[in-house]
């Protein structure tokens, strides 16, 4: 990564653990310790990835996190958020559609754990933004799916699907009406990182069911099966 990480956080001992080790395995990193510190950083367009405290003086995190999500800056609304969090209740928060971090983590955490999270993240990022070999186009009642660019239309208009949704609407998309379990999705989405909770699955397709469908609590395209996992519709193509 060319980029670097920037840290936010404000209490030092924190962040000075944090940045030591990033730049111990070859990152480049950087801290700052307040809200609008690190706005002002982060609009310099310069970071590749950046970790989140939720709680902060200033503007606390969650609110930051809101801030890039929205930016008109492509790559500041797309720069990946790692957040930590003290409470593992705030968790589905920071996943969930209101803010849209990447992944997260709770103190106290090993430094080693953030660091592999930051590699994964990374990893999932650009391996999104490189694309398939094979472009593709896929129509599906007034969706088009171009799997070489990453996008999805809806009666022609682009959705803001991040790098994770889009991987797994591609996966259902491209097998209607099998049911995939949660293990299965995480497996392919997230590959061997065995950390992530099948959960998360669920708080990234309610993400991404609230882009893609008309009426997310009636969903046409991404089915549930209780219990189970989900399903790409496959009457989808003729409505
Ligand atoms: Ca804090």
């Amino acid at each position: 990564m060319d980029k670097a990480v920037l840290i936010v956080e404000d209490e030092k001992d924190i962040s000075d653990i944090i940045e030591y080790n990033l730049k111990k395995q070859g990152f480049m990193a950087e801290s700052v310790h307040d809200g609008l510190q690190a706005l002002k950083k982060i609009r310099e367009g310069k970071f590749g990835l950046v970790i989140l405290d939720l709680m902060l003086p200033g503007i606390d995190g969650m609110e930051l996190c809101k801030i890039m999500r929205s930016d008109p800056e492509k790559t500041i609304r797309e720069t990946p958020v790692i957040m930590l969090t003290a409470r593992s209740e705030e968790i589905d928060k920071v996943l969930g559609l209101e803010l849209g971090a990447d992944d997260y983590i709770t103190k106290p955490f090993s430094t080693r754990e953030l660091v592999a999270r930051v590699k994964s993240v990374l990893r999932r990022y650009e391996s999104a933004k490189a694309g398939p070999v094979a472009e593709k186009i896929i129509k599906i009642g007034d969706l088009v799916i171009d799997t070489g660019k990453y996008l999805v239309k809806k009666g022609g208009n682009r959705l803001d699907l991040s790098a994770v949704e889009f991987k797994l609407f591609l996966y259902l998309a491209q097998r209607p009406g099998r049911i995939i379990s949660r293990d299965l999705l995480l497996d392919a989405v997230w590959g061997n990182e065995s950390y992530v909770e099948p959960r998360t699955v669920d708080v990234h397709i309610r993400r991404m069911r609230e882009k893609i469908e008309d009426d997310p609590s009636a969903p046409r395209y991404i089915m549930t099966k209780r219990g189970v996992g989900y399903y790409f519709s496959e009457g989808a193509a003729d409505s």
